[in-house]
């Protein structure tokens, strides 16, 4: 009979995850150790294929995955963990898609670094199904699931809505939420939204990029809770054209100064909106793709083009709560990204934007152009 020599050393199970080739693109990999660890300076770095996800050429495939975030394995359970990872090329350059390594580097900079921003984001998603057509193609094609098993009927109902063929699929954000807190991030709440079949969670308060490290656990999470239900969660900021809504990642800032401020909290509110506005056309190359088909000024939305901030208003690009207003919060809204943004890019770019005088939207330009150059490149190879 074999025996294996390690049969009593104790097994523990590292699932790696890391964004491809595209920010969408998420992957992940398992690894058993016999030794278990606790804290992530002990998870070594490892590497992958980087030629089957679109971020290197099969001559110079290999991609070093770095880890930068460790939770626990809610489909596991004790004493398993996931990682998530950032990627490099061997010479140490970060791969296109890794807009982290740029996040990191602003949120070294001790301007924003004792402006301590925390957020709190709104994660909007519309579960699908994949379309079959039969024919094998890179591109799939998503259908909204309700669609398929419902009667098409117009919004109105579904918003926190209660009842069957109201509150459609709500097993998988049920299950997210269990899934989330047993990881142990800060997920805040759930509610449905007001597209059939679509929901939000709320992630955080959390503390600067730990933010976009959880964000995007916790979209991880989700894509394997679908798994089990057939089902896709899709982050088109607008995936069905006409009276029906598209989803945001609203997302929610406060800074030392807000929350430090005692009796007038919009004094330095009021400087970051001249701050927004006037990075107004940056900021939002940072926000997601395709969110000018959402942002129509319709569907609680703002316009594009123009920048506008009001109190208690869900038609401007910034809306600051009444509670705000009243000095019983802290914190102001912005509604502008999408559900699809990544939040490495948020994240930085407004903290760029309030407190580095925008000095990096060239940077941040410059980044998200070669991505896509380099996405474009790789996906023909
Ligand atoms: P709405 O749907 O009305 O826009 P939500 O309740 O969905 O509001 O979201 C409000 C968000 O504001 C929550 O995610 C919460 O964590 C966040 N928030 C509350 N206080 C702060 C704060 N001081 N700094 C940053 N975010 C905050
Ligand atoms: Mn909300
Ligand atoms: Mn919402
Ligand atoms: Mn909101």
């Amino acid at each position: 009979m074999f025996t294996s020599r390690k049969t009593d050393s104790p097994k523990q199970l590292i699932e790696y995850v890391w964004l491809g080739g595209s920010a969408w693109d998420l992957r992940g990999k398992t690894r058993v150790l016999s030794k278990p660890v606790e804290k992530l300076e002990d998870i070594s770095e490892w590497n992958f294929d980087g030629s089957s996800t679109e971020l290197a050429t099969t001559e110079n495939s290999e991609i070093v995955l770095k880890p930068v975030r460790m939770i626990n394995d809610p489909f596991r359970g004790q004493p398993h963990k996931i990682v998530l990872c950032d990627t490099y090329f061997p010479d140490g350059r970060p791969t296109s898609s890794n807009f982290r390594e740029l996040a990191s580097r602003i949120y070294k900079d001790s301007v924003v670094d004792q402006a301590d921003i925390w957020f709190g984001v709104e994660q909007e998603y519309i579960l699908c199904k994949e379309e079959t057509s039969g024919v094998i193609s890179k591109k799939s094609h998503y259908v909204p699931a309700a669609w398929t098993e419902f009667p098409k009927k117009p919004q109105g109902d579904y918003y926190c809505g209660v009842g069957s063929g109201k509150a459609l699929y709500r097993n998988v954000p049920e299950e997210h939420l269990q899934a989330c807190l047993k990881a142990g991030l800060d997920i805040a709440g759930i509610n449905a939204e007001v597209f059939p079949g679509q929901w939000e969670y709320q992630l955080g308060i959390c503390k600067g990029l730990d933010t976009a490290d959880q964000l995007w656990l916790s979209r991880y999470l989700l894509y394997r809770v679908c798994e089990s239900h057939g089902l896709i969660p899709v982050f088109d900021p607008k995936p069905v054209e006409g009276d029906w809504n598209g989803s945001g990642c609203h997302v929610n800032i406060s800074t030392k100064a807000t929350r430090d401020a005692n009796s007038d909290r919009l004094g330095p509110i009021k400087k970051y909106m001249e701050l927004m506005s006037a990075s107004h056309t940056k900021d939002i190359e940072c926000y997601g793709e395709n969110n000018a088909l959402r942002l129509t000024g319709k569907h609680e939305t703002s316009s594009l083009e123009k920048f506008s901030w009001g109190v208690g208003s869900r038609g401007a690009s910034v809306r600051i709560p009444f509670s705000t207003e009243k000095n019983l919060t802290s914190y102001f809204e912005d509604r502008r990204p999408a559900a699809n943004m990544d939040p490495y890019l948020v994240c930085a770019k407004i903290a760029d934007t309030l407190y580095l005088s925008s000095k990096n939207s060239e940077v941040f330009s410059k980044t998200i152009e070669e991505y896509k150059k380099a996405r474009a490149a790789l996906v023909q190879h």
